[in-house]
């Protein structure tokens, strides 16, 4: 568990903070190795610090192309120490062990930004340094890794910490971030290749996955695209297994991720939930308890989006459902399993994907989610969170009835899955309007409001579905007007995050109406 530091080697371009950091690990018994500048700047602050040209017998050559690649170094870092063989190994070439790497690499990515010319770049891609910090993460087990100067008082204070030894947890954290930097600085040189090149295919492209699959265009047909797999452990569209039908496209692989997360909110133990999708929004969701009937409450909620849509089910696809799906003209359907029967319904339908998933992904589980913007990648944690019965805050004088929130938490739940601003109506645990993606959350309440009316038109009802049903904003009502025209639309319970300013006159609006009110606390904006 615990490792006593010995032995460390430091090879950095950035030497900020480096005879500071050195002479505290040298006060503390640790023997120094160093690489040709790095050596003469410790020389130089007067520590005692041996060449790595001694270690290995072997001179710095190539203008410094190669000075640390050689077995004495690679297997002072790789050496498993309570290996027999590999102890023996190390005994009889003389290697000595390395218990410490600290390394910074060539300034690549700053050469890359400030445009230096062809032969510059490629000097500037460093070699040993990579291979180094590659060797030493992977045998974290023994061996700590430094590429960042800003973890120099850290290991420090560490070393104190723990009578002169660094814990496992220290040292795996350290790999983690040394190949999170390798492998950056590996997407920096491809993407410098691409540039240079003038490629956009996606195969000369380094995103931080793998390119598992490249599509005949992107969004529009001018565009290039791939699917990049980033090797998460995740049921989903990614991992899917595909029965039936032609490549998923770019738009296919986005919609049906939209779905199945979606459909994922809901355990199989709350039904059987059924979402469909269309242009990365749900045009309809609802549980029931059969797949047949979560899907045509699903498809009532708005039929005419749904032509084309991705359906998306939390549990077998069953051969009910599945003569029901395949009525309407759909491109997608994924579920965690099929049974033979539904399969071979569906076999019919030749341009149907039909994806197989293996299970469910739990909703709560961290990640991440990324969205690029000029020069850069937005990344942040994927939104897990989830609002239950008993975070809702009731702030008006009617509470909802135990059927209302019900109704209340499915909309919300929904409404985490649609573009701000959001708007959902439901009823009977199903969505009966969906408002998506306005820059006004009043107009999504509205439009939400008239495709209910359209789709009761469209089924023969006598009123929209939406009388008497209850109201989910993804965020708050910044005026009491939104709401209002939810509550012109029928609804008669509204949940919402709660937090505006003017919290207080949407619940005086709400009470003049009737209105039961919960806030969660909790928004889930999605843009
Ligand atoms: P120094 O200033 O100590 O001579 O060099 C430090 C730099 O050399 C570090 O950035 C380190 O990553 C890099 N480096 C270490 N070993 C090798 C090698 O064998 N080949 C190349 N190209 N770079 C190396």
């Amino acid at each position: 568990e615990r490792v006593n530091v010995r032995r460390a080697l430091l090879s950095v371009f950035d030497k900020t903070g480096l005879t500071d950091f050195a002479g505290a690990l040298a006060g503390r018994g640790v023997e120094l190795v160093s690489t040709g500048g790095s050596a003469r700047a410790l020389a130089a602050a007067g520590l005692s610090v041996a060449d790595v040209s001694d270690v290995t017998g072997f001179p710095e050559i190539m203008d410094g192309r190669v000075k640390t690649l050689h077995p004495g170094v690679h297997g002072g870092l790789l050496g498993i120490r309570d290996d027999e063989t590999h102890a023996e190994q190390m005994r009889e070439h003389a290697i000595a062990g390395i218990d410490l790497l600290v390394v910074n690499l060539y300034p690549f990515e700053e050469v890359r930004a400030a445009g230096g010319d062809y032969p510059t770049t490629v000097e500037n891609i460093d070699i040993g340094g990579p291979a180094m910090i590659r060797a030493a993460a992977k045998n974290h087990a023994y061996v700590t890794v430094l590429v960042d100067p800003s973890d120099y008082d850290a290991l420090i204070g560490e070393l104190d910490a723990n009578d002169g030894a660094l814990t496992y947890a220290f040292r795996q954290k350290m790999a983690a971030k040394a190949y999170a930097r390798t492998a950056a600085y590996d997407a920096a040189i491809a993407n410098w290749f691409a540039e240079a090149l003038d490629v956009a295919e996606p195969a000369y492209r380094a995103i931080g996955g793998r390119l598992a699959q490249t599509m005949r265009y992107g969004e529009n047909p001018h565009q290039t695209a791939g699917f990049y797999v980033t090797g998460e452990n995740r049921p989903g569209v990614a991992t899917a297994r595909q029965i039936q039908g032609k490549q998923l496209s770019y738009n296919n692989i986005n919609d049906t991720d939209a779905a199945f997360e979606c459909v994922a909110e809901f355990a199989p133990s709350a039904g059987a939930a059924c979402v469909i999708v269309k242009h990365a929004n749900p045009c309809g969701a609802a549980l029931g308890d059969t797949f047949a009937e979560a899907y045509r409450k699903a498809l009532a909620c708005d039929p005419v989006s749904a032509f084309g849509g991705i359906v998306a089910l939390n549990g077998e696809l069953d051969a009910d459902a599945a003569r029901e799906i395949a009525e309407v003209f759909t491109e997608v359907v994924i579920a965690p399993s099929v049974s033979d029967e539904a399969a071979e319904i569906l076999a019919a339908k030749k341009n149907l994907r039909l994806l197989v998933t293996g299970g469910l992904p739990d909703p709560r589980t961290p990640g991440i989610a990324a969205k690029t913007v000029a020069g850069g990648l937005l990344v942040q944690a994927r939104d897990a969170g989830a609002v239950e019965r008993d975070d809702l805050k009731v702030v008006t004088r009617r509470a909802p009835e135990a059927g209302e929130i019900d109704d209340l938490t499915f909309a919300f739940t929904i409404a985490k899955h649609v573009k701000s601003n959001a708007i959902v109506y439901a009823r009977d645990r199903a969505t009966v309007g969906i408002g998506a993606g306005q820059m006004s959350r009043v107009d999504s309440a509205r439009i939400a409001a008239r495709k209910a009316g359209d789709a009761a038109e469209a089924l023969g009802l006598d009123e929209p579905l939406t009388k008497g049903c209850v109201v989910a904003s993804d965020a708050f009502f910044p005026f009491a007007d939104g709401m209002l025209a939810a509550v012109e639309a029928g609804a008669r319970a509204v949940i919402q995050p709660g937090g505006s300013k003017r919290d207080d006159e949407v619940i005086a609006a709400a009470d003049e109406n009737g209105i039961a009110m919960v806030f969660t606390g909790m928004r889930h904006f999605r843009h």
